[in-house]
Protein backbone atom coordinates (compact mmCIF):
# COMPACT_ATOMS: atom_id res chain seq x y z
CA UNK A 1 0.00 0.00 0.00
CA UNK A 2 1.33 3.65 -0.91
CA UNK A 3 0.24 6.29 1.36
CA UNK A 4 0.33 9.64 1.76
CA UNK A 5 0.38 11.31 5.69
CA UNK A 6 -0.61 14.99 4.76
CA UNK A 7 -0.81 17.60 7.85
CA UNK A 8 0.72 20.46 9.47
CA UNK A 9 3.95 20.35 11.75
CA UNK A 10 3.34 18.77 15.06
CA UNK A 11 0.31 16.61 13.65
CA UNK A 12 2.44 13.46 14.79
CA UNK A 13 2.54 11.84 10.97
CA UNK A 14 6.03 10.77 12.04
CA UNK A 15 5.31 9.31 15.51
CA UNK A 16 2.17 7.49 14.50
CA UNK A 17 3.89 6.46 10.60
CA UNK A 18 6.69 4.71 12.46
CA UNK A 19 3.40 2.48 13.87
CA UNK A 20 2.07 2.25 10.83
CA UNK A 21 4.77 0.66 9.04
CA UNK A 22 5.83 -1.65 11.65
CA UNK A 23 2.02 -3.22 10.70
CA UNK A 24 2.09 -3.10 7.04
CA UNK A 25 5.53 -4.00 7.19
CA UNK A 26 6.68 -1.34 5.06
CA UNK A 27 9.00 1.52 5.16
CA UNK A 28 8.49 5.45 6.38
CA UNK A 29 9.85 7.61 3.94
CA UNK A 30 10.34 10.74 5.67
CA UNK A 31 11.86 13.51 3.55
CA UNK A 32 12.78 15.87 6.69
CA UNK A 33 14.45 12.71 8.17
CA UNK A 34 16.26 12.39 4.88
CA UNK A 35 17.43 16.05 5.24
CA UNK A 36 18.22 15.96 8.42
CA UNK A 37 20.86 12.81 7.53
CA UNK A 38 22.16 15.12 4.63
CA UNK A 39 23.17 17.94 6.93
CA UNK A 40 25.51 14.98 8.95
CA UNK A 41 27.60 15.77 5.45
CA UNK A 42 28.60 19.09 5.86
CA UNK A 43 28.88 19.90 2.55
CA UNK A 44 28.34 23.76 0.79
CA UNK A 45 24.73 21.94 0.29
CA UNK A 46 24.29 20.79 3.61
CA UNK A 47 24.80 24.16 4.90
CA UNK A 48 22.20 25.70 2.65
CA UNK A 49 19.51 22.84 3.75
CA UNK A 50 20.27 23.84 7.68
CA UNK A 51 19.75 27.35 7.02
CA UNK A 52 16.07 26.66 5.34
CA UNK A 53 15.09 23.81 7.76
CA UNK A 54 16.01 26.09 10.73
CA UNK A 55 14.14 29.11 9.62
CA UNK A 56 11.21 26.75 8.88
CA UNK A 57 11.35 27.53 5.35
CA UNK A 58 10.93 24.60 2.34
CA UNK A 59 13.51 23.04 0.72
CA UNK A 60 13.49 23.53 -3.34
CA UNK A 61 10.77 21.44 -5.05
CA UNK A 62 13.31 19.98 -7.62
CA UNK A 63 15.93 18.94 -4.93
CA UNK A 64 13.52 17.72 -2.97
CA UNK A 65 11.82 15.60 -6.17
CA UNK A 66 14.93 14.18 -6.69
CA UNK A 67 15.56 13.05 -3.51
CA UNK A 68 12.33 11.31 -3.14
CA UNK A 69 12.61 9.91 -6.73
CA UNK A 70 16.38 8.55 -5.27
CA UNK A 71 14.85 6.70 -2.18
CA UNK A 72 12.05 5.34 -3.89
CA UNK A 73 14.47 3.58 -6.64
CA UNK A 74 15.11 1.57 -3.47
CA UNK A 75 14.17 -2.45 -3.39
CA UNK A 76 12.37 -2.26 -0.14
CA UNK A 77 9.89 -0.27 -1.50
CA UNK A 78 7.99 -2.83 -3.55
CA UNK A 79 5.02 -3.63 -1.57
CA UNK A 80 4.56 0.52 -0.80
CA UNK A 81 5.54 2.72 2.25
CA UNK A 82 3.97 5.64 3.62
CA UNK A 83 5.52 9.22 2.44
CA UNK A 84 5.54 11.39 5.64
CA UNK A 85 6.45 15.10 4.60
CA UNK A 86 6.26 14.85 1.13
CA UNK A 87 4.69 16.21 -1.24
CA UNK A 88 4.58 19.57 0.97
CA UNK A 89 4.02 21.74 -2.38
CA UNK A 90 1.26 21.85 -5.40
CA UNK A 91 4.85 21.59 -7.97
CA UNK A 92 6.02 18.72 -5.80
CA UNK A 93 2.97 16.73 -6.18
CA UNK A 94 1.89 17.08 -9.44
CA UNK A 95 5.87 15.87 -10.23
CA UNK A 96 4.99 12.83 -7.75
CA UNK A 97 2.11 11.77 -10.15
CA UNK A 98 4.02 11.44 -12.93
CA UNK A 99 6.80 8.62 -11.29
CA UNK A 100 4.07 6.84 -9.03
CA UNK A 101 0.55 5.67 -8.07
CA UNK A 102 -0.66 6.02 -4.81
CA UNK A 103 -3.56 4.30 -2.69
CA UNK A 104 -4.44 6.81 -0.24
CA UNK A 105 -3.93 10.12 1.87
CA UNK A 106 -4.48 10.30 4.88
CA UNK A 107 -5.05 14.65 6.13
CA UNK A 108 -4.17 14.73 9.55
CA UNK A 109 -6.49 17.28 10.90
CA UNK A 110 -5.47 19.38 14.25
CA UNK A 111 -7.90 22.00 14.98
CA UNK A 112 -6.00 24.89 16.61
CA UNK A 113 -2.57 26.13 16.32
CA UNK A 114 -1.23 26.06 19.98
CA UNK A 115 -2.02 22.57 20.41
CA UNK A 116 0.72 22.06 17.23
CA UNK A 117 3.43 24.64 19.13
CA UNK A 118 2.91 22.86 22.24
CA UNK A 119 3.35 19.67 20.66
CA UNK A 120 6.56 21.02 19.04
CA UNK A 121 8.24 22.81 21.36
CA UNK A 122 8.23 20.20 23.94
CA UNK A 123 9.21 17.54 21.42
CA UNK A 124 12.26 15.52 22.34
CA UNK A 125 14.22 13.35 19.82
CA UNK A 126 16.37 10.49 19.89
CA UNK A 127 19.96 11.15 18.66
CA UNK A 128 20.92 7.53 17.96
CA UNK A 129 17.50 5.91 16.82
CA UNK A 130 15.11 8.84 15.99
CA UNK A 131 12.70 7.75 18.64
CA UNK A 132 10.19 10.80 19.18
CA UNK A 133 9.34 11.79 22.42
CA UNK A 134 7.23 14.79 24.23
CA UNK A 135 8.19 16.19 27.83
CA UNK A 136 4.02 15.94 28.94
CA UNK A 137 2.77 13.56 26.44
CA UNK A 138 5.06 10.46 26.21
CA UNK A 139 7.92 11.37 28.48
CA UNK A 140 10.98 9.55 28.12
CA UNK A 141 11.37 6.92 31.56
CA UNK A 142 14.75 8.60 32.27
CA UNK A 143 15.15 12.62 31.56
CA UNK A 144 16.91 12.63 28.60
CA UNK A 145 17.50 9.38 27.48
CA UNK A 146 15.75 7.38 24.73
CA UNK A 147 13.52 4.45 26.38
CA UNK A 148 14.13 2.03 23.56
CA UNK A 149 18.06 2.86 22.73
CA UNK A 150 19.50 4.75 25.99
CA UNK A 151 20.88 7.69 23.46
CA UNK A 152 20.83 10.99 24.12
CA UNK A 153 17.75 13.06 23.10
CA UNK A 154 17.93 16.58 21.72
CA UNK A 155 15.51 19.41 20.57
CA UNK A 156 14.98 20.06 17.04
CA UNK A 157 16.77 23.85 16.18
CA UNK A 158 13.15 24.07 14.23
CA UNK A 159 11.43 23.26 16.91
CA UNK A 160 12.03 27.10 18.52
CA UNK A 161 8.83 28.75 18.90
CA UNK A 162 9.64 31.30 16.29
CA UNK A 163 10.19 28.73 13.62
CA UNK A 164 7.36 26.49 14.41
CA UNK A 165 5.55 29.79 13.68
CA UNK A 166 7.09 30.38 10.43
CA UNK A 167 6.34 26.64 9.41
CA UNK A 168 2.27 27.19 10.31
CA UNK A 169 2.70 30.26 7.89
CA UNK A 170 4.04 27.72 4.96
CA UNK A 171 2.21 24.97 5.68
CA UNK A 172 -1.03 26.97 5.47
CA UNK A 173 0.40 28.32 2.43
CA UNK A 174 1.93 26.03 0.16
CA UNK A 175 1.00 22.89 1.69
CA UNK A 176 -2.72 23.05 2.63
CA UNK A 177 -3.93 23.38 -0.78
CA UNK A 178 -2.70 19.67 -0.94
CA UNK A 179 -6.02 19.45 0.55
CA UNK A 180 -7.84 20.30 -2.33
CA UNK A 181 -6.05 19.03 -4.96
CA UNK A 182 -6.02 14.96 -3.57
CA UNK A 183 -9.63 15.66 -2.11
CA UNK A 184 -10.55 16.09 -6.46
CA UNK A 185 -8.85 12.91 -6.78
CA UNK A 186 -11.01 11.06 -4.47
CA UNK A 187 -7.65 10.24 -2.84
CA UNK A 188 -8.14 12.25 0.67
CA UNK A 189 -9.27 10.67 4.12
CA UNK A 190 -9.58 12.70 6.68
CA UNK A 191 -8.54 11.76 10.90
CA UNK A 192 -8.74 14.21 14.20
CA UNK A 193 -5.05 14.22 14.73
CA UNK A 194 -5.86 16.21 17.78
CA UNK A 195 -5.97 12.88 19.93
CA UNK A 196 -2.79 11.09 21.34
CA UNK A 197 -0.84 9.21 18.64
CA UNK A 198 -2.63 5.57 20.15
CA UNK A 199 -5.89 7.11 19.29
CA UNK A 200 -4.65 8.49 15.94
CA UNK A 201 -3.45 5.33 15.48
CA UNK A 202 -6.80 3.20 15.64
CA UNK A 203 -8.35 5.65 13.23
CA UNK A 204 -6.26 4.92 10.35
CA UNK A 205 -6.61 1.44 11.41
CA UNK A 206 -9.77 1.64 10.14
CA UNK A 207 -9.01 3.26 7.03
CA UNK A 208 -6.81 0.96 5.80
CA UNK A 209 -8.32 -2.58 6.72
P1 LIG B 1 7.51 18.68 10.31
O1 LIG B 1 6.55 17.85 9.52
O2 LIG B 1 7.44 18.43 11.76
O3 LIG B 1 7.49 20.14 9.95
P2 LIG B 1 9.75 17.46 8.88
O4 LIG B 1 10.73 16.66 9.63
O5 LIG B 1 8.78 16.76 7.98
O6 LIG B 1 8.99 18.30 9.98
O7 LIG B 1 10.48 18.57 7.99
C1 LIG B 1 11.45 19.42 8.54
C2 LIG B 1 11.89 20.42 7.50
O8 LIG B 1 12.48 19.76 6.37
C3 LIG B 1 10.77 21.27 6.89
O9 LIG B 1 10.43 22.37 7.69
C4 LIG B 1 11.43 21.69 5.56
O10 LIG B 1 12.38 22.71 5.73
C5 LIG B 1 12.17 20.42 5.15
N1 LIG B 1 11.30 19.56 4.33
C6 LIG B 1 10.82 18.34 4.68
N2 LIG B 1 10.06 17.82 3.70
C7 LIG B 1 10.02 18.74 2.71
C8 LIG B 1 9.39 18.81 1.44
N3 LIG B 1 8.61 17.82 0.98
N4 LIG B 1 9.61 19.93 0.68
C9 LIG B 1 10.37 20.92 1.12
N5 LIG B 1 10.99 20.93 2.31
C10 LIG B 1 10.83 19.85 3.11
ZN1 LIG C 1 16.90 5.91 20.76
Amino acid sequence: MKLIFLGPPGAGKGTVAADVCKKLNIPQISTGDIFRELLKSGTPQANEIKSIIDKGELIPDEMTVQIVKNRLSKDDVKDGYILDGFPRTIPQAEAFDKIEKIDLVINFTVPDDSIIIKRLTERRICKKCGAIYHLTNIPPKTEGKCDKCGGDLYTRGDDEVDAVKNRLIVYKSQTAPLIAYYTEKGLLKDIDASVNPKDTFKQIEKLID
